[in-house]
């Protein structure tokens, strides 16, 4: 963990969370807020920094449908996925 990781101000911009993706950030005090976009469904909002690098690749979307539509894809063997370009 770098200095700036401890204070919580380490630079997101860029960064995917799952289907998300940090754009910019939102708010720096009290504490970093950044703004997301899902990159499946493009809603956007604003999370907490920790909420972000705890979860990781795990970062699910705040859109319900989306995430669970997310969850369920994963679950689903590669070879069961449909083929679309068949
Ligand atoms: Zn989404």
């Amino acid at each position: 963990m770098t200095t700036l990781e401890m204070f919580g101000l380490s630079d997101l911009i860029g960064h995917r969370f799952g289907s998300c993706m940090v754009g910019g950030m939102a708010t720096r005090r009290p504490a970093p807020r950044w703004r997301v976009t899902c990159s499946r469904c493009h809603s956007a909002w604003t999370e907490d920094h920790g909420k972000l690098t705890n979860a990781g690749n795990l970062y699910r979307c705040r859109n319900v449908g989306c995430a669970k539509a997310q969850e369920d894809e994963m679950r689903q063997p590669v070879g069961l996925r449909p083929v679309t370009n068949a």
